[in-house]
């Protein structure tokens, strides 16, 4: 029924808009119409300003590029504070799947709940930052590159260490940001410069916060809200190209939090780390 309303909500709006909105998406549309599944719709540009409406969980979503095999990549909004933060899962799959469940479990959580997003606060997630490394359960992008290393940092190369592996030609990329999948987050976050970035990992159970402004501070306050041990530095090898790296060297203030297993989400421990952060985030702007 609800499938109905919305073809007959967007046969309107496409009869009242085709000629005044170019950018409209009418593809994704019809991919909706022909097989009924689930996609983002830009037709509902008329409610979300220049965002995407996404039927998958009604909320406006910005899509910010595509993969290399073409996969969206939408990064979710809620409230409309002037203090952004980001959450990020997925930018490893595979083994680390349980980072984009979680980000997926927390979107839902506070979609169903939006008024516990304080007012000064802006909330996006970015649920999915390796759509196709989640679709085809690889740990990196679907032509081998780690997407954490492969980011702007003084100590970036082409061949990144790996644990199991030693050195892997190629996983680093061609050059920083030369996947899509980076580039288009990199550029999304230069545009908005959210006030702190968390991104999800598994699995050593650990919370690390680069050294810009007070993403140690919040680190501490995610980790003793979720029980996981805080960390200053990586100990076991030399990362480079990393994410939380480059937001150092851009200034922002970046979380990297690992959750203690690859199997579950450990979601209330999460949603605990994740109000946590929200509430002493909204406090602080309130002084
Ligand atoms: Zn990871």
């Amino acid at each position: 029924m609800l499938r109905v309303i919305v073809t007959i909500i967007f046969l309107t709006i496409v009869s009242l808009n085709s000629s005044s909105s170019p950018g409209m998406k009418t593809s994704s549309a019809m991919l909706f119409l022909s097989s009924g599944a689930p996609r983002y719709y830009s037709f509902f540009n008329v409610l979300c300003d220049d965002k995407i409406y996404s039927l998958d969980f009604l909320a406006c979503a910005t899509r910010i590029g595509e993969s290399i095999q073409g996969r969206d990549i939408n990064i979710f909004e809620i409230g409309s504070g002037p203090v952004k933060i980001l959450f990020i899962g997925g930018l490893h799959t595979g083994r680390e799947d349980n980072t984009r469940l979680l980000a997926g479990e927390i979107l839902s959580y506070f979609l169903g709940k939006p008024n516990e997003v304080q007012s000064a606060i802006t909330l996006y997630i970015l649920p999915n930052a390796n759509p196709d490394g989640a679709a085809n359960k690889t740990h990196n992008n679907s032509r081998g590159v780690d997407l954490n290393r492969n980011w702007p940092t003084q100590n970036w190369r082409s061949d990144p260490y790996h644990p199991s592996y030693g050195r892997v030609d190629g996983a680093g990329g061609a050059s920083a940001l030369s996947e899509p999948e980076t580039k288009s987050l990199y550029n999304f976050i230069l545009e908005k410069r959210p006030s702190i970035i968390f991104s999800w990992h598994s699995r050593a159970g650990i919370v690390e916060g680069n050294d810009i402004g007070f993403a140690s501070e919040l680190a501490e306050v995610y980790a003793r809200a979720a029980q996981y041990t805080q960390i200053y530095e990586w100990p076991y090898y030399e990362v480079t190209g990393a994410f939380g790296n480059a937001m150092e060297e851009a200034g922002i203030p970046a979380v990297d939090i690992e959750l203690s297993t690859y199997k579950n989400t450990e979601f209330k421990k999460n949603l605990k780390g994740v109000n946590a952060v929200l509430n002493h985030i909204s406090q602080g702007s309130r002084q």
